[in-house]
């Protein structure tokens, strides 16, 4: 089997799976790996312009989505696993997939111009030692899926083995976190051993202001300690959970940003004031929360460093659209209804910031205990729920866990009289989509593999 061939079959076997109604996008990748172990490495004969991945807690697909629409923007092929499978068999998968339709469109031989690859934490380091990449974007490193990966420390090592075996990989830091801060440095002693400095870019904000909602952040604001000397950090300004404008007694501090930015965040867009090599330029944002504002300016930063011209940036975050359960609005049956993927303490934070005083609105939160999703639930405690207190409306709550969290509803002060709990996800979605009055938005919360499940009922329902 030829190179061409196993992308044939991998392309051939996803429509197949797409068409029994099954997700397909992991499997193919799976057998293509067996069938054809070099098939990740050989891709990369076929990119000629720069390879990015992205890596960190929260905030990848989102991240990749911008950046993606950018380069699209500005005439480029690329290659993106669009669709958030971020470990070796599905970043596989969207590559084969993505290589077969640009052959198809563009000739049998065609490069693409560049991959934007999103990896998961743990998996960085296959992924390097399959295909060498340009750059590198750490969005940040907050507490999640513990029962997976165990501390925080434990992923960072895992993104720093995987740093370590590009030596000419140039990295791209949110400057704000500063549990990324040794990330860099602990490279960078390694480096100054080969005599080697490696190009680091980092981007952060100066100021955060919120404009036309609550502004007060909560979430869990435990202290946090210098990545140096274990002490606890000091904050000038802290925009939420670590992330601000920290330093330490020992001298350690936020590094200065190469690529710096003011926000002005409204409950539905936001405003990014972006310098970049002493030039400023104002953005729009159509996507609501300061995390979809440090998203963006991940992507702004990666879109300057290969030369992107700044009115492609602008037209292009004008026109980007979220991917599925990251903040998408849909049409059925003339209802609006909005997902808003969760998965840990910080995002559940920020996006129930959003909801509080919300009007006209139902709320489904579904929460299931798969693999995808981490089977230890006890995150929902340091989510705040609380916010949800005051809420007048119907709350559907489904998935294989409901009953966790009708409980945490319950201990949050919701009125229970309001909760309407079914582990059927399905059902439930139908039940509340039925229940909608004319004005009435539906918020829908769910975790990952939530999440497939109801893109799968609404694909049904909207075709
Ligand atoms: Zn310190």
């Amino acid at each position: 089997m030829d190179f061409k061939q196993a992308i044939d079959y991998t392309n051939k076997f996803h429509i197949l799976l797409r068409k029994i109604n099954s997700e397909g996008t992991s499997l193919p990748g799976k057998y293509l790996r067996k069938f054809y172990p070099d098939f990740l490495s050989e891709s990369q004969n076929y990119v000629t312009g720069q390879k990015f991945a992205i890596t960190g807690t929260n905030g990848k697909t989102t991240t990749a989505g911008i950046l993606a629409q950018i380069l699209k923007e500005a005439q480029k092929t690329i290659i993106h696993n669009e669709l958030g499978a971020n470990m070796p068999n599905g970043i596989a998968t969207a590559i084969a997939v993505g290589l077969y339709r640009n052959f198809k469109d563009n000739g049998e031989d065609a490069s693409v111009d560049n991959f934007i690859i999103e990896s998961d934490e743990a998996y960085l380091r296959e992924i390097f030692e399959n295909i060498i990449f340009d750059y590198l974007l750490v969005t940040n490193l907050f507490r999640d899926q513990l029962d997976r990966y165990g501390e925080l420390d434990i992923t960072k090592k895992k993104i720093q083995e995987g740093i370590r075996i590009n030596p000419n990989l140039k990295l791209i830091i949110n400057a704000d976190d500063p549990s990324l801060y040794d990330i860099e440095k602990n490279i960078a002693n390694d480096m100054i051993a080969s005599r080697k400095k490696r190009k680091v870019y980092y981007f952060g904000f100066e100021n955060v202001e919120f404009c036309d909602f609550d502004s007060k952040s909560n979430s869990p604001s435990e202290v946090i300690y210098c990545p140096i000397c274990k002490n606890p950090l000091k904050y000038s300004k802290r925009f939420y959970s670590q992330l601000g404008l920290w330093s330490c007694d020992c001298r350690v501090k936020r590094p200065r940003p190469d690529v710096c930015a003011e926000v002005k965040v409204f409950r539905n867009y936001s405003i990014l004031n972006v310098k970049f090599e002493g030039k400023s330029i104002m953005y729009k944002l159509n996507l609501s929360g300061l995390y979809n504002a440090y998203n963006a300016l991940g992507a702004i930063t990666c879109a300057y460093v290969a030369g992107i011209d700044r009115k492609i940036i602008a037209r292009a975050l004008d026109n980007y659209k979220p991917v599925f359960g990251r903040a998408q609005n849909t049409l059925i049956n003339g209802r609006e209804v909005a997902l808003y993927l969760i998965k840990n303490p910080t995002g559940a934070c920020e996006v129930l910031r959003g909801l509080k005083n919300i009007k006209n609105t139902k709320l489904m939160i579904a929460i299931n205990d798969e693999y995808a999703d981490g089977r230890d639930v006890s995150w929902l405690w340091d989510a705040d729920f609380e916010v949800l207190k005051n809420f007048n409306n119907k709350i559907y709550v489904s998935g294989t866990r409901a009953d966790d969290m009708a409980l945490r509803l319950k201990y949050a002060g919701v009125n229970l009289g309001l909760l309407v709990i079914d582990n059927n996800i399905k059902k439930t979605f139908d039940f509340a989509l039925k229940s909608m009055e004319e004005d009435e938005k539906l918020i829908v919360l769910p975790t990952y593999t939530a999440l497939l499940k109801l893109n799968k009922i609404i694909k049904d329902k909207t075709r």
